[in-house]
């Protein structure tokens, strides 16, 4: 596995790997790996002859007194893992270098796709996350790109970004990893105590008494809405930042259950936000 920092010699690392025939399969991510990752990098494996993963902590993405400085970090394990993926290429540059001084451009998807849910609790996030996704796809120039349902929206925007601009990657979206006890895994668990880690599994347990709901022919989400709604509230540390239900592809609310519903939850605890979607029918 090589590792890169220099913007430079990956893009030519990879224009290099293009030109000789192979197809590049890239997983974008902060590191802190955990097996949401790695099933990324497991069907990036299988898809491209040249998997690169990306490390990158990425601070427009991060809103003012949002947790940039305590996201949690451990290169040497990453790597580790990312050698036991099978990764060929690892990408890890510095925050300077992605944005160095006089940085002053920046890609955004504009309407409810990044207004709604998590635009509304953090309204300059997914500038971030589209201006970074952006540059590294300009820097790896994959052939395919993998991210997870988990960040149901993230994914939506990214699709919606990647063919509104012809960019020539195709977008491969992933199904949500969890632990045992159904908790969604995510690099930001390490911060849940104990007691907030049990509470936090209120967020998968309602998506599933949801779905049951609904396959059971519940069909008006009020009611489903309300359930969830106080099932959440029986959490005392949680505080609920949204539950609602979408149109898998337009993110619009709807007031009717059909097979293109889906749940997004989100809480906070202290700074730290946790969030988790499902089909209501699958
Ligand atoms: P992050 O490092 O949190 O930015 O995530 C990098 C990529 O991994 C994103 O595409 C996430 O959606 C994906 N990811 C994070 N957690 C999970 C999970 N539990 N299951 C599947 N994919 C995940």
């Amino acid at each position: 596995m090589e590792i890169i920092s220099d913007i430079k010699a990956m893009q030519n690392r990879c224009l290099a790997a293009r030109d000789s025939g192979q197809t590049i399969s890239f997983v974008p991510t902060m590191g802190f790996l955990h097996e949401g990752h790695l099933s990324l990098l497991r069907e990036g494996r299988k898809r491209g002859d040249l998997l690169v993963l990306s490390i990158f902590v990425n601070p427009t993405q991060f809103g003012q007194g949002e947790d940039l400085d305590l996201y949690p970090r451990d290169f040497e394990r990453d790597e580790a893992m990312a050698r036991e993926c099978g990764v060929d290429l690892l990408f890890y540059p510095e925050a300077e270098a992605i944005y160095p001084p006089g940085y002053a451009t920046y890609v955004a998807v504009e309407g409810p796709l990044t207004t709604t849910l998590e635009g509304v609790c953090r309204p300059t996030h997914f500038r971030g996350v589209t201006t970074v996704v952006t540059k590294l796809f300009t820097i790896v120039m994959p052939h395919i790109a993998l991210f997870g349902r988990k960040d149901f929206q993230q994914l939506a925007v990214i699709t919606r970004m990647t063919t509104d601009l012809n960019l020539p990657v195709e977008i491969v979206g992933m199904p949500i990893i969890r632990e045992q006890d159904g908790l969604a895994m995510s690099s930001r668990n390490v911060y849940l105590s104990k007691d907030v880690r049990q509470q936090a599994l209120v967020l998968n347990s309602t998506l599933r008494q949801a779905a049951e709901m609904a396959q059971n022919g519940e069909s008006d989400v009020e009611k489903i809405l309300t359930m969830a709604g106080s099932r959440l509230a029986n959490e005392a540390d949680l505080k609920i930042d949204y539950v609602k239900i979408c149109n898998a592809q337009s993110l619009e609310e709807v007031d009717t259950i059909n097979h293109e519903s889906v749940m997004l939850l989100a809480v906070s605890v202290g700074k730290t936000r946790l969030i988790d979607n499902g089909n209501l029918i699958s």
